[in-house]
């Protein structure tokens, strides 16, 4: 059961239409302990795909053979597993929150609770293969939401707690940017030249 809310979770979201990155949504289900989420507009590039029945007719198959889904999920794994985590894929995650694959858009979110080696992802069970949204934003999409969880369990490792400071999230995405290689463009909550100065004090 991964229903339960709990107030000391953190959680990022990243959400990709077919039209470009739409940013981070704030949850109806927050916790209380989480900074306000803020729609991060990071790009507006338009996505010039032919419409196609192609992609449902090929259904989960790449072209390399294997199902993209294990392609999103391997991907993740590869991510966190370099900084000793692992990843569970879940329907709904300990945050409260579900992701989501439609047509048009392709929700992820991602969890952190203490005292784990274990971040928490959500396409809320849904098959990133159905969406016209590109496979290469899906899997930039869960790089990104997977280096920010991982940002919190690095941070947690050095400074003993999840919730060092009382901008949490941002120096998650700040420490995500300057030391996991995240994309600044698919950052959660973004972050302002102060985050990134706590960032870089707890990573000393
Ligand atoms: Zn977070």
């Amino acid at each position: 059961m991964h229903v339960r809310r709990t107030v000391t979770a953190l959680s990022a979201a990243l959400a990709l239409t077919a039209a470009g990155l739409v940013g981070a949504s704030a949850a109806n289900a927050v916790p209380p302990a989480q900074t306000a989420v803020t729609a991060h507009v990071a790009t507006k590039q338009v996505v010039t795909k032919k419409r196609s029945t192609g992609r449902a007719a090929r259904g989960a198959r790449s072209a390399r053979g294997g199902s993209f889904a294990s392609q999103v999920q391997s991907t993740a794994a590869s991510v966190a597993g370099q900084y000793g985590v692992a990843v569970a894929w879940v329907g709904t995650t300990s945050c409260g929150e579900r992701g989501g694959v439609s047509r048009k858009v392709v929700t992820l979110r991602g969890c952190s609770t203490p005292g784990t080696n274990t971040i928490e992802l959500s396409l809320g069970g849904g098959n990133p293969a159905n969406t016209r949204v590109s496979r290469a934003r899906v899997l930039a999409m869960t790089t990104a939401v997977t280096q920010h969880e991982v940002a919190h369990r690095l941070i947690e490792r050095t400074t003993g707690t999840l919730f060092p400071v009382d901008r949490n999230e941002n120096v998650a995405d700040a420490y995500a940017v300057t030391y996991l290689g995240m994309d600044p463009a698919l950052v959660s909550y973004g972050y302002v030249d102060a985050d990134v100065a706590t960032a870089v004090a707890i990573h000393g």
